[in-house]
């Protein structure tokens, strides 16, 4: 298996969609222990990017990640301009000439962009810096690929490896950026530029998964979290795949703005995520949400293969994931969660 340019292009635009996306959450992150402008940072440079990309068609792959990168430290701004720009123009000079990205050749785009962060910032792993992220992200998919493991399995691995190093970064104080003016008050709170970072492996290892409905998991049942809250959409699914890291779930939650609500836009994009054969449960948070996941429906491709189950959002969200991912099918998985409705805690 390989990663092909239309699948590296695919993975600039999950990247882009996901730092909009999260612009909010990661500001709100370097709020705390940073000045508050990281999600503003990036989303500004991946909108710069996404409007490049017209030109990007005709390059190499190495070229798309070198146009990237300059993109990147020419309107990002803060630290993470020239952080994540010589990450990716250190990635493009990986891969000079090459067609489609090997196993190995993604493992090298990893090693190249530490290289290049560590060339700017001078970081180490373990100062609370997006290496706290990229680093065992970079290990873990070495370790999957040496064990035989194809590009997108590993790049699972990789994305759960970066997702624990973000946890990690709650933990320590920072010694690098803006966060180490704050010491010892820089601990329990989580770094932003791990989690961009983080956020990035995921537009990757999605793009390398195929579109919904290629890949082999999408016989499974895709499941939608909808909250009103896109931090308890996301908890809730982070969660649900601590259980079962193989369910395809997506989160949805909160207006465009970041403020509560819940946006029928973002529903579909969400139902179009995990959409498949076995088609895709919804579970909402309250009741209002049930009015926007029906229009959602509605204007689906497939309204036939979607079901609302009404069931306690957590405990539900973590029985469907479990059963999605041993290939129950939407009649059995309703059962389940019918049950878990009237179940006592305890
Ligand atoms: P700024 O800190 O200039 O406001 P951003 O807020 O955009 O820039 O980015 C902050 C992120 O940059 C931090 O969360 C951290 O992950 C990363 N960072 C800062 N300094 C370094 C460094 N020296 N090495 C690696 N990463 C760094
Ligand atoms: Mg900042």
């Amino acid at each position: 298996m390989s990663m092909t340019k239309d699948q590296i292009l695919v993975f600039v635009d999950n990247f882009a969609d996901k730092m909009h996306e999260h612009k909010q959450e990661l500001t709100e992150f370097d709020q705390h222990i940073g000045d508050g402008d990281h999600g503003i940072n990036m989303d500004r440079g991946m909108s710069a990017v996404e409007e490049k990309k017209p030109g990007f068609e005709d390059k190499s792959i190495a070229d798309i990640l070198k146009a990237v990168g300059m993109t990147l430290v020419s309107t990002v701004g803060g630290a993470s301009g020239p952080l994540y720009g010589t990450a990716f123009m250190k990635a493009g000079g990986a891969v000079k000439g090459a067609e489609e990205l090997t196993e190995q050749q993604i493992a090298d785009i990893f090693d190249a962009m530490i290289g290049g962060i560590q060339l700017r910032g001078k970081a180490v792993e373990g100062e609370k810096t997006m290496l706290d992220a990229i680093m065992p992200a970079r290990d873990a998919y070495k370790a999957a690929i040496e064990a035989g493991d194809d590009i997108a399995a590993a790049l699972k691995k990789a994305d759960e490896a970066a997702w624990n190093g973000v946890d990690y970064t709650k933990t320590i104080k920072a010694t690098k950026g803006r966060a180490s003016y704050l010491g010892e008050r820089s601990i329990g709170f989580q770094d932003p530029g791990a989690t961009s970072v983080s956020y990035m492996i995921d537009a990757m290892t999605e793009a390398a998964g195929g579109a919904p409905g290629e890949s082999e998991a999408a016989d499974t049942v895709g499941l939608v979290i909808v909250s009103h809250s896109p931090k308890i959409a996301q908890g809730v699914v982070d969660l649900a795949l601590e259980m079962a890291p193989d369910a395809r779930i997506a989160a949805t939650g909160g207006l465009p703005d970041g403020s509560i609500g819940t946006d029928l836009g973002s529903i579909r994009e969400a139902i179009d995520a995990v959409m498949g054969p076995a088609g895709v449960i919804m579970l909402v948070d309250l009741g209002s949400a049930v009015m926007s996941s029906e229009m959602a429906i509605e204007l689906s491709d497939y309204p036939e293969l979607i079901k609302i189950v009404d069931a306690p959002l957590v405990e539900g969200a973590l029985f469907a994931a479990v059963e999605a991912s041993v290939g129950s099918d939407i009649k059995r998985i309703s059962e389940v969660l019918a049950r878990s409705k009237t179940e006592p805690k305890f």
